[in-house]
């Protein structure tokens, strides 16, 4: 079994974060005056990456995603993707797309094939408003560059009333043609990221514009167990559709997931405030298998204890966590 913990889930995926610099400055993911970076010895190098790595695999770990900020900005992301490469794992990535041009080739000669891109707008001028950087165009030539290549590609929207909550059926009509999964997210509460509820579209009110536009096209798909997207299709489209509903109706039940930052804490939940500090362990040269043992053992059974709409809207709590950029999504 896979890294159990006291409410019966097993954790056999590893959400990595390499670095919390990014080339874009996303308002949902980053404070707007940025967050104070940590000076690079305080972040694992390339080689401790791996050592923490190959311990969770030892554990049951067979799925690695890596993640930022944006991974790709990583001078070492090739040492560090060729080393994950020698594990027995499946490896994916979470990006925003603009450096993707350049990591093809390596992605394809490691084995690395389900990417996650993430995407908040089709219009340039929106995509520029919220992530403060003029890359639209470059991110969309990359996205047709992976699926030319038949990367295993997922859309990351995170919607925002007000925002792009006007563009869900442009999305969703864009896997008319394409092969993409779009998961529409519901924004989320994280340190200094100015969440509040009725900026947040819910999963029952996307669903309700879905049957509005599309009626009895609209197909429901099966979910697996450990999916964190309620998924579903248009009948003779390409692609597919799914909502992350992490706000309104949390899938902890089937939750697989650990994370490490990219200095080296572990976390046993995406809005987990406390963290156990493996890099120091290892560097320390200390056993680390327990103290991972422990982190997952302590997990709780939904969003780090705010099981309940109320808490989960109280900054006391959900602001006491790092900003999305510090945990890797
Ligand atoms: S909120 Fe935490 S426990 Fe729930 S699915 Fe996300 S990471 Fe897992």
């Amino acid at each position: 079994m896979a890294l159990p913990d006291k409410h019966n889930r097993n954790h056999n995926y590893l959400r990595i974060s390499l670095t919390e610099k990014c080339n874009l400055r996303c308002a949902y993911c980053m404070p707007a005056e940025g967050i104070p970076l940590l000076p690079s010895a305080k972040l694992m190098q390339a080689d401790e990456v791996f050592a923490i790595a190959k311990t969770f695999v030892s554990l049951g770990v067979d799925k690695i995603r890596l993640t930022g900020g944006e991974p790709l900005v990583r001078k070492d992301f090739d040492v560090i993707l060729r080393n994950l490469a020698s594990l027995p794992v499946e490896l994916a990535i979470s990006t925003n797309g603009i450096l993707v041009d350049k990591h093809v080739a390596l992605f394809k000669e490691t084995g690395l094939q389900k990417i996650n891109l993430s995407i908040d707008s089709l219009q340039a001028e929106k995509f520029a408003q919220i992530t403060r950087r003029n890359d639209f165009e470059k991110v969309m030539r990359n996205l047709d560059l992976l699926l030319e290549n038949n990367f295993n590609i997922k859309l990351n929207v995170v919607l925002m009333r007000g925002f792009n909550d006007d563009e869900i059926i442009d999305f969703i009509n864009f896997t008319k043609t394409r092969k993409v999964a779009v998961r529409f997210i519901e924004f989320m509460p994280f340190g200094g990221n100015d969440w509040k509820a009725d900026k947040m579209l819910s999963l029952e009110e996307i669903l309700g514009m879905a049957k509005n536009a599309f009626g009895e096209k609209l197909i429901a798909l099966k979910n697996h167990e450990n999916d964190t997207a309620k998924n579903f299709k248009i009948s003779g489209y390409a692609g597919s559709w799914g909502v992350i509903s992490t706000v309104t109706s949390p899938f902890c039940a089937g939750c697989n997931r650990l994370r490490l930052t990219a200095d080296g804490k572990m976390k046993n939940c995406l809005f987990s405030n406390q963290e156990m500090d493996l890099l120091s362990a290892l560097r320390e040269k200390k056993p680390i298998e327990n103290l991972v043992k422990i982190a997952v053992w302590d997990k709780h059974a939904i969003r780090a204890g705010m099981d309940t709409p109320e808490k989960f809207a109280d900054k006391n709590l959900n602001q006491d966590n790092r900003s999305m950029i510090a945990i890797g999504g």
